[in-house]
């Protein structure tokens, strides 16, 4: 037997969560105010939610029409497409599908593909 096969029927071992009382085992560890610390699922989800509420304590987001109001201007985008696309031929390292989908939109093509460009033609 080799040893990968070996190795992916041993049980992996089990971590703790953090939490005293909690028997789940961690899935994650996260640098939380006190250092490091191991989390179950739950209470992965309980810290993430209290960030959220510090987070909105500060920014006095402390109603659910002020939540909505920064999510939006959030999401607003800043600049036309036509720069927003500039941009993103200025910017080296992404994806080489935002190159072409900026070229197609600077060209006045949209976000529309050519045949052959998806990965499932050419495999065809
Ligand atoms: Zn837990």
């Amino acid at each position: 037997m080799s040893k990968r096969i070996t190795q992916e029927r041993e049980p992996r071992p089990h971590v703790k969560c953090a939490h005293d009382l909690c028997i789940e085992p961690a899935i994650l560890s996260r640098k939380l105010k006190g250092g490091w610390a191991n989390l179950c699922k739950r209470h992965e989800l309980f810290h993430i939610q209290q960030e959220a509420d510090e987070f909105c304590r500060v920014k006095n987001l402390t109603t659910r029409l002020a939540q909505m109001a920064f999510i939006r201007e959030k999401l607003t985008p800043k600049d036309s497409p036509r720069v927003h696309w500039e941009r993103v031929l200025q910017t080296h390292g992404l994806a080489p599908i935002a190159y072409e989908m900026a070229r197609n939109y600077l060209r006045g093509r949209g976000y529309e593909r050519e045949a052959g460009q998806d990965d499932e033609e050419v495999a065809a």
